[in-house]
C-alpha cells in the first residue's frame, strides 16, 4: 500500500493510473478536491479496491495521522501542490498554505509514523517529493541545463513555495533521517491536465475558433516531457533512488512556446480541420508578458538515466500527437470541467471509502 497526495490532478492521477496497472499495488489518494481535483481522471478505477479515495486536506494533521496508522503505507508520493504559475502571481497565500505548510505538516506527520515503524519496514519506508525544474530560476540561450546542483533561484511565488518544500524534505532527511527523495521536473504535457495550463488551453481555444493567446515575443523556451514518462521515472526513483539524493526529470525537448502552438496547431488542421478551413495558426495572439516570466527552463537528466536506466519512451512529437487525439476523444471531461458539472459527478459517484 502506498499513500499518494494530490492523486486527483493531472500528474497525480495519471500516476495512480500507471502505478495500478504497473504493479496492482493499492493506493490510498489524499486530495483535497480543489479546482485542479477532477475525480473523472479516475472514473476507471471507480468500483476498484485497489483505489482508496479519501477527500482532505495535507495540512489537516489528525487526518493525515489517522490515515497513516489505518492503512500503513510503505511509501507516500507528495504531489498535493497549487500548481499554477499565473495564479500564484495574483494570490500568492494558497500556494505557501499548501506547498509550504501543507508540506511541512504532512513531513512532521510521516516522520512521527515512520520513527515507530518496526526495523525493517523503517529502512524501507520512503517519502518522495515530487517538484519541479522552476526551483533553478531561469537559464540564459547558452547556459548549460539544469543539474542537481543548480542553485536554487526561484522566480514567482509557486516555484519560491515548491523551493521552500524541497528544502524542508531535505531537511527531514539531513535532521531526522526520513527516508526522502526528491524528483525535479519539466513540464508535463497529456492527458486530464486542466484547461488553463498552455497545451489544453490552446487546443481547445483553438477548437472554439478564440484566439491562442501567447506571452510576450512566444520565445520562452520550455523542456517537455509527457506525463507517462514522469510517472514511469517516479517508480523509478522509489524503487532505486538513493536516499536524500534529488533526481532531475526531463525529455531533452527544448521548445519555444511558439514552437509548442504551432505543432499543436499543425496537428489540429490535420485531425480536425477548422469549419472555415482556416489554418488554426491564424488564431495566435501576442498577449502581454507574465511578469517575471522566465526566458528558458532546461533539464539535464543523465544522473536519472544513469543511475536507474530511465529514458523517456515518447518523444514531444509522437506525445503531443496522442494529447492532442486524446482531448479530441474526450471532450466530455473538457466540458464538465469548464460546466463544473464533475463536482456533481463526483458527489453522485464517489463516496468517501
Ligand atoms: P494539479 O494542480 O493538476 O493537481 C494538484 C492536486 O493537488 C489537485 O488534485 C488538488 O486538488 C490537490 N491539492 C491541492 N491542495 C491540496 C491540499 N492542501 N491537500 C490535498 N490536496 C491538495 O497539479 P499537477 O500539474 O498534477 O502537479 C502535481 C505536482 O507535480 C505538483 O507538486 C507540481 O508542483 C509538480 N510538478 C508539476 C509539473 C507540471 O508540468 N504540471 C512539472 C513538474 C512538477
Amino acid at each position: 500500500m502506498i499513500l499518494v497526495t494530490g492523486g486527483a490532478g493531472f500528474i497525480g492521477s495519471n500516476f495512480i493510473l500507471d502505478w495500478i496497472a504497473a504493479t496492482g499495488e493499492a493506493v490510498v489518494n489524499l486530495d483535497k478536491l480543489t479546482y485542479a481535483g477532477n475525480l473523472e481522471n479516475l472514473a476507471n478505477l471507480k468500483d476498484d479496491p485497489r483505489h482508496i479515495f479519501v477527500q482532505g486536506d495535507i495540512n489537516d494533521r489528525v487526518l493525515v495521522a489517522k490515515l497513516l496508522s489505518q492503512h500503513q503505507p510503505r511509501a507516500i508520493i507528495h504531489f498535493a501542490a497549487e500548481s499554477h504559475v499565473d495564479r500564484s502571481i495574483h494570490g500568492p497565500g494558497e500556494f505557501i498554505q499548501t506547498n509550504i505548510n501543507g508540506t511541512f505538516s504532512l513531513l512532521e506527520e510521516v516522520r512521527a509514523y515512520w520513527q515507530e515503524l518496526q526495523a525493517e519496514e523503517k529502512a524501507a519506508f520512503r517519502f518522495l517529493h515530487v517538484s519541479t525544474d522552476e526551483v533553478y530560476g531561469s537559464l540564459g540561450a547558452n547556459d548549460p541545463p539544469f543539474t542537481e546542483t543548480t542553485a536554487y533561484a526561484p522566480n514567482s511565488p509557486y516555484s519560491a513555495s515548491k523551493a521552500a518544500s524541497d528544502h524542508l524534505v531535505r531537511a527531514y532527511h539531513h535532521t531526522y533521517g526520513l527516508p526522502t527523495l526528491t524528483t525535479n521536473c519539466s513540464n508535463n504535457y497529456g492527458a486530464f491536465q486542466f484547461p488553463e495550463k498552455l497545451i489544453p488551453l490552446i487546443i481547445l481555444n483553438a477548437l472554439n475558433g478564440k484566439p491562442l493567446p501567447i506571452y510576450g515575443d512566444g520565445m520562452n523556451v520550455r523542456d517537455w516531457l509527457y506525463v507517462g514518462d514522469h510517472c514511469a521515472a517516479i517508480r523509478a526513483v522509489l524503487a532505486g533512488g538513493r536516499l536524500g539524493e534529488t533526481y532531475n526529470i526531463g525529455g531533452w525537448n527544448e521548445k519555444t512556446n511558439l514552437d509548442v502552438v504551432n505543432t499543436v496547431c499543425a496537428i489540429l488542421d490535420e485531425l480536425k480541420p477548422a469549419a472555415n478551413s482556416k489554418p488554426y495558426a491564424s488564431l495566435i495572439t501576442y498577449v502581454k508578458d507574465r511578469p517575471g516570466h522566465d526566458r528558458r527552463y532546461a533539464i539535464d537528466a543523465r544522473k536519472i538515466e544513469r543511475e536507474l536506466g530511465w529514458k523517456p519512451l515518447e518523444t514531444f512529437e509522437t506525445g503531443i500527437r496522442k494529447t492532442v487525439a486524446w482531448y479530441l476523444d474526450n471532450m466530455g471531461w473538457v466540458e464538465n470541467i469548464v460546466s463544473g458539472e464533475y463536482q456533481q459527478w463526483m458527489k453522485a459517484n464517489y463516496q468517501n471509502r
